[in-house]
């Protein structure tokens, strides 16, 4: 598998609204797009930064993901975005070499893109998730 770049980190927000200021007004960034992933029950916003991204992640239940890692963890990074060339080969690879997932298979998330999940045990504590884009 090779890893292309880090194609974004995923950020906890409790409220979009209430957190892009230091995005926007103090950092100088842009959002790009927002959309909603509703298997995700989550709004997202991204912001590019050369060439990667930051994707700003709001909850849109109580009972979503996103929800669920704030009330743990605390609003923050939640997850790293590594873009890969062949996802599908990627989750192979890793599934030959015993890497514990959390999506078997990739799915779509924001943007259309092929992602995946691989589970925090299986990488020092870190929310990974590879992505493909066209
Ligand atoms: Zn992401």
């Amino acid at each position: 598998m090779k890893i292309e770049k880090i194609d974004h980190l995923g950020i906890a927000v409790n409220s979009i609204e209430e957190g892009k200021n230091f995005w926007t007004d103090v950092l100088g960034l842009d959002i790009e797009t927002t959309e909603i992933v509703e298997t995700q029950k989550v709004l997202t916003a991204f912001l590019p930064i050369g060439e990667s991204e930051v994707e700003l992640l709001e909850s849109t239940s109580p009972d979503g993901p996103i929800a669920k890692y704030i009330e743990k963890k605390g609003a923050g990074i939640q997850h790293v975005a590594f873009r890969v060339k062949n996802i599908d080969a990627a989750l192979d690879e890793l599934k030959e070499k015993g890497i514990k997932l959390i999506d078997q298979k990739a799915r779509i998330g924001a943007g259309g893109v092929r992602m995946a999940f691989l589970h925090p045990k299986a990488t020092n504590g870190v929310l990974v998730e590879l992505c493909e884009r066209d």
